[in-house]
């Protein structure tokens, strides 16, 4: 970053756990690159302590991210939500705009860039397991039923939350799972894991897969330095198999566009990401 003034811009991530994220290195490393005049940390906090960042830090001009486990509860204190926020309830990116506390869901077209990275093209006629029933979850759905999946199946743990999700956003083509046995020799393009499972090394898999009868392709939100294991499983069985690292960049540049009012630079965002992970530093 250049030397911090005055006039330095504070960006933050703020959730319970915020150890694992990786949002400061990739944020930074853009922030240098452009040659803006801002710094990113990140700060773990519980709910009422994020809604008083969010507030101060965007009157004070500034802004951030908002991760696990905040963010539906962030949706609803913005003056200023995006289309993105309405259809999710959730939000992922804040900043202060005229007084006025701005927030979009910028998750949600990370996804889509990054479920399009991964297969090649956008999700239209594919057949989805997605697993979760949180902030993530509604992001993923939403960009799913947008470009036009056939089916998505919601298995989440808590199925009232997975009710909730397909009732705010779901239409005809969404299913809510009311057990795991729903799932039992499901036959489905691709599995997106939204929970958090992984995110600890003690974690179980979201999910086994060898349940269905087939999995075309795995797409794991969960990032870290290394590769996740619910990715290392669907190897394993010769599924192709992605983590969240590219969708991390992307809902980050979408996020910059934001806060800064120029295309981010993305190329620095990737390298940035993997010199983290190849060093294995926690961030
Ligand atoms: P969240 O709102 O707190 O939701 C957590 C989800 O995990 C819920 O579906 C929850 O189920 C499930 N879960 C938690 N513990 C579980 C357990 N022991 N067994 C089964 N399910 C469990 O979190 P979020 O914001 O959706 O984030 C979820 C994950 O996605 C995190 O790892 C986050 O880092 C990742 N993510 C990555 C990106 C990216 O750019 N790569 C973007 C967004 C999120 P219940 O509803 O039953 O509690």
């Amino acid at each position: 970053m250049s030397s911090l003034t005055a006039q330095t811009r504070l960006f933050t991530v703020l959730g319970d756990p915020v150890d694992h994220s990786l949002s400061p290195v990739i944020q930074n490393a853009a922030f240098l690159e452009s040659g803006v005049d801002g710094v990113y940390v990140a700060l773990r906090c519980d709910a009422d302590g994020m809604v008083g960042f969010m507030s101060g830090l965007g009157r004070a001009g500034g802004g951030g991210n908002v991760t696990l486990p905040h963010k539906e509860k962030a949706a609803s204190v913005l003056d200023e939500p995006s289309e993105a926020v309405r259809r999710t309830g959730a939000c992922n990116t804040f900043w202060g705009e005229d007084g006025k506390l701005c927030g979009d869901n910028t998750d949600v077209e990370g996804f889509g860039r990054a479920l399009r990275h991964f297969l090649g093209g956008a999700a239209a006629g594919y057949r989805v397991l997605l697993l979760g029933g949180g902030g993530a979850a509604r992001a993923a759905l939403l960009s799913l039923v947008d470009d036009e999946a056939e089916d998505v199946l919601i298995l989440n743990r808590t199925v009232e939350r997975a009710r909730a999700v397909a009732r705010r956003i779901g239409g005809d083509r969404v299913r809510v799972a009311e057990s795991l046995s729903d799932v039992d020799d499901g036959d489905f393009d691709l599995v997106v894991n939204t929970t958090r499972l992984g995110l600890d090394s003690e974690d179980e898999l979201p999910l086994d897969l060898e349940r269905l009868s087939r999995a075309g392709a795995v797409m794991d939100l969960v990032y870290g330095p290394g590769t996740t294991p619910f990715v290392e499983a669907s190897k394993r069985l010769g599924i192709p198999a992605v983590d969240g690292g590219e969708m991390l960049v992307h809902q980050g540049a979408v996020s910059f566009g934001r806060w800064w009012g120029e295309a981010a630079p993305i190329d620095a965002m990737r390298l940035a990401l993997e010199a983290a992970r190849s060093s294995d530093v926690p961030a």
